[in-house]
């Protein structure tokens, strides 16, 4: 086998579309290849990612799958998908362009390691949000990730907005590249050795992804799992042959260590019980074992949508916190207990409940006056207070509807405020009705 050789400053390399490119410098290494900059003849820079020789088992079949990658196109913006491929250099090793990684973004890594934090927890939202519309793309255009892990994503820490490279490995539906991923983001059957990666398992790694975010632990990782050296007989364990969730309602024998997992003691109880729910059925016994209950990104999507909704301020103390819609939340900062007067209860959404809790600031997004729309970064609507009052701002584009209990019928265009009253029905757009609902 011939011996891998960097590339140079100033070589230039042909792409399979006929055009060249120039390497200007190296940005950076990893265990596939060198990244470099590469500068085409326009002046347009780009990343380009060489393979070590050996790296790959069988080079030619899987330059071809990058070529179909190339072709189909990349699932949405978050990804910085292979763009143009090298032509093959002495016969063994190639290499593909990209857009070269922006400034601003950190690895999810670093998150995990509290080496970079979010701005504020709005950010913290949007990134989960993100991360799940990109999987919605992804699994859209027909392909699965195969081996999703927090090395993938890169995070704007002030606007949430995701990056996902190292998409090399990204699979048709029933392919399978041959790569496990890591263990600890791999649904319990590939650890196992039951079954290749797929949509479902790319869904239960989406689910620990999702719960590291917001929780900060991994959520099989408790009191059970604290072994001196993770060995592969353990990481069987723990990852596919007895895994157990560290907030599971029937089994409490692998809880959060109390030294280990201080993230997940003290956050667990920040989330709403809906964000509770959803892990817990991601992580049930059922989906560990059986491979059912995982959630598909759309019901995800609206369970976020809520989360993003949910968020005020204490009366008390000033922090941010979740409110539940129709009942009394504590807020972990001041511990003092505070409840929304009523809330906006909309039509369910791929079988999920669609509130906005009646405080002030709660907001609604294009995605609550559309049904249609995904839309969850443009403000449509903001509750305002007033003694004894709550008001709703149209920020939209929209003309709204309300019919009042007694029948009479209002409009209130953009820039008006309507008051919220007790069962009133707010038509938002095209039949897309939420109630006011009064808390008991
Ligand atoms: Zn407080």
């Amino acid at each position: 086998m011939a011996e891998f050789v960097p590339l140079r400053k100033g070589q230039t390399l042909k792409l399979t579309d006929g055009r060249t490119v120039t390497v200007t410098d190296k940005l950076g290494e990893g265990g596939q290849g060198i990244v470099y900059r590469v500068r085409y003849d326009s002046g347009e820079e780009r990343a380009l990612k060489w393979f070590f020789i050996g790296y790959l088992k069988d080079p030619s079949k899987f330059y071809r799958h990058l070529e179909s990658n190339i072709n189909v196109g990349s699932p949405s913006e978050a990804f910085l998908w292979p763009e143009q491929l090298t032509e093959y250099v002495s016969g063994e090793t190639f290499g593909y362009t990209m857009k070269i990684f922006p400034k601003g973004y950190e690895s999810f890594s670093r998150y995990l390691l509290a080496k970079t934090r979010f701005k504020n927890v709005a950010a913290m939202v949007d990134a989960a949000l993100n991360i799940v519309a990109a999987f919605k793309a992804l699994h859209n255009k027909g392909y699965n990730y195969q081996d999703l892990n927090d090395g993938n994503f890169s995070i704007d820490p002030t606007s949430g907005k995701v990056l996902i490279c190292d998409n090399d490995n990204v699979m048709g539906h029933g392919e399978y590249s041959g790569v496990l991923g890591k263990a600890r983001y791999m649904a319990p059957e590939v650890v196992r050795g039951d079954k290749q990666p797929d949509k479902s398992t790319d869904r239960f790694s989406l689910a620990v992804i999702l719960f590291m975010l917001l929780i900060g632990n991994h959520p099989l990782e408790g009191v059970k799992t604290n072994y001196p050296a993770l060995t592969n007989k353990y990481e069987k364990k723990i990852y596919g042959t007895e895994p157990l969730f560290i907030f599971d309602e029937k089994d409490p024998s692998n809880a959060p260590h109390k030294l280990l997992h201080q993230n997940a003691l003290r956050l667990w109880g920040f989330f709403p019980s809906f964000i509770q729910d959803a892990f817990r059925q991601s992580f049930s016994q059922e989906s560990l074992l059986g491979g059912k209950e995982r959630l598909l990104e759309q019901v995800w999507f609206n369970i976020l949508m809520r989360l993003k909704s949910s968020l005020v301020r204490c009366p008390y103390c000033g922090e941010e916190m979740f409110l539940e819609s129709d009942r009394a939340t504590v807020c972990q900062s001041c511990k003092r207990t505070v409840k929304a007067v009523g809330h906006l209860e909309f039509g369910k959404r791929a079988g999920q409940d669609v509130t906005v809790p009646i405080f002030k600031d709660a907001a609604l997004y294009d995605y609550h006056m559309n049904p249609l729309s995904e839309d969850f970064e443009t403000r449509s609507a903001v509750i305002l207070e007033k003694p004894g009052k709550f008001g709703l701002k149209n920020a939209s584009n929209y003309n709204w509807k309300i019919k009042t209990p007694e029948g009479k019928i209002l409009t209130k265009q953009p820039g008006e405020v309507l008051v919220l009253g007790a069962d009133a029905k707010i038509d938002f757009y095209n039949k897309n009705i939420a109630q006011v609902i009064v808390n008991n």
